[in-house]
């Protein structure tokens, strides 16, 4: 994978934004939604519970397992995985439809096994990875935001040991050293013009 470029490539319409857990994901979606209005973030749909401070319909829409099966049944999710062996994630399919029709840059933070569904069915899409600036960092991200136990702790490092080795796989590495930088830098990697 090519580090981010400086010049500004062409305009996406649908970029991929995925990462390992604890990278920041969260981080930079919510620092894009403060300061770049003009990209449209996909609101995944989830069936785990919200977390203190998570709104249903901002963050996620939260649903239960038997909403979830519903849509993909009725083939409404452009992609959705088992995250962390517990709950499923899924990116509706319409509202993405609808924004790329209509000529808005559209981002989606997904998993990187949802990342690879969408690059099966929608190639032209723009695939970057959020990469930690290194391992001890990561842990230290993963063990400072104190929302998962021991276990669950352990069982995220062990996923994202495996999601690290991904990075080639994606057209854009951005390092996530700093969260308005890294932005920035997505920002850029989707064509569109940082803010100064
Ligand atoms: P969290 O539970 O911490 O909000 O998210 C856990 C993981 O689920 C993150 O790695 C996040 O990228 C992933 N995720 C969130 N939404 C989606 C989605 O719509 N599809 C997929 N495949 N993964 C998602």
């Amino acid at each position: 994978a090519a580090p981010a470029p400086a010049a500004s490539p062409t305009p996406a319409r649908l970029t991929v934004l995925a990462g390992p857990t604890a990278v920041g994901k969260g981080t930079v979606s919510a620092d894009i939604r403060a300061r770049y209005p003009q990209v449209w973030l996909s609101v995944s749909a989830t069936t785990r519970a919200a977390r203190p401070g998570e709104v249903d319909g901002v963050h996620y829409h939260f649903i239960s397992a038997e909403e979830f099966d519903r849509l993909v049944e009725a083939g409404e999710m452009l992609e959705w995985a088992v995250v962390h062996g517990r709950n499923r994630y899924g990116t509706p399919r319409r509202p993405v439809e609808e924004k790329l029709a209509a000529g808005v840059p559209a981002l989606l933070e997904i998993d990187l096994q949802g990342a690879r569904q969408v690059r099966a069915s929608m190639p032209e899409a723009r695939f970057v990875f959020l990469a930690p600036p290194s391992w001890e960092e990561l842990e230290r991200r993963l063990v400072g935001r104190g929302t998962e136990g021991p276990e669950e702790r352990e069982r995220r490092l062990a996923t994202a040991r495996v999601e690290l080795a991904a990075e080639p796989e994606f057209d854009v590495v951005i390092v996530n050293d700093e969260v308005h930088r890294a932005t920035d830098a997505l920002v850029e990697a989707m064509g569109l013009t940082p803010v100064a």
